[in-house]
């Protein structure tokens, strides 16, 4: 199911179906979860060398990231995306494909961390991408592909709102992008000074 923390999200948008076949496609070329639960630890042993230090160099960043997730989040709510995607969850029919997991690697997974996301270490829903948590998505942050997808039904429920979405989920997903770049370099000073 679709975005939010409470809701478990998926892939779409202009390339709905180059998208769908390579979903088809990475279904099956999905990493074992090990390999997923490796990053995360990663993720999670970068966050306890140098976290303190990267909040507080990247405060800004990171409260602007925080407020554009939220104000996606909340246009969804009113749309009443989330109740679709969870209706459809119940149905078993949740788009979060397992290969959405490999896309993570320990940059994004620590952006969580940044963002307060406390990262899990085993999966709760079986089939489905490793983060889809009972509630929904697990994670704060999250790739294109989970921020952008609109299955045909709720392109439907969003109508001509779906152009706002797309402009509101644009700002969350630059700022995401930007701020990655910039913790990747802070990294490599930090980690060159030890
Ligand atoms: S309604 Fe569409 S976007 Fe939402 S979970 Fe189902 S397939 Fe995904
Ligand atoms: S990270 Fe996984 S669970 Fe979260 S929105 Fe993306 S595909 Fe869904």
């Amino acid at each position: 199911m679709r975005k939010t923390p409470d809701s478990p999200d998926s892939p779409s948008g202009k390339s709905v179906n180059r998208e769908r076949n390579s979903k088809e496609k990475g279904w099956k070329n999905a990493t074992k979860d090990e390999e997923v639960v490796e990053r995360i630890k990663k993720a999670k042993e970068l966050y306890e060398l140098y976290g303190k230090q990267l909040k507080q160099e990247f405060v800004e960043e990171l409260g602007r990231l925080d407020r554009a997730i939220e104000r996606t989040q909340r246009f969804m709510r009113v749309t009443g995306l989330p109740e679709l995607c969870k209706e459809c969850a119940e149905k078993g029919k949740c788009c979060c494909r397992p290969w959405v997991a490999d896309l993570f690697d320990e940059y994004d997974l620590l952006l969580n961390c940044l963002l307060g996301v406390e990262l899990p270490e085993e999966r709760e829903v079986e089939g489905l991408c490793f983060f889809v948590g009972k509630k929904g998505c697990r994670l704060k942050v999250r790739q294109v592909i989970c921020v952008d997808f609109l299955c045909p039904e709720a392109e439907r429920l969003l109508g001509e709102k779906e152009i706002e979405l797309r402009e509101i989920e644009g700002e969350e997903l630059e700022l995401a992008f930007i701020l990655k770049e910039k913790v990747k370099k802070k990294l490599e000073e930090l980690t060159e000074a030890r």
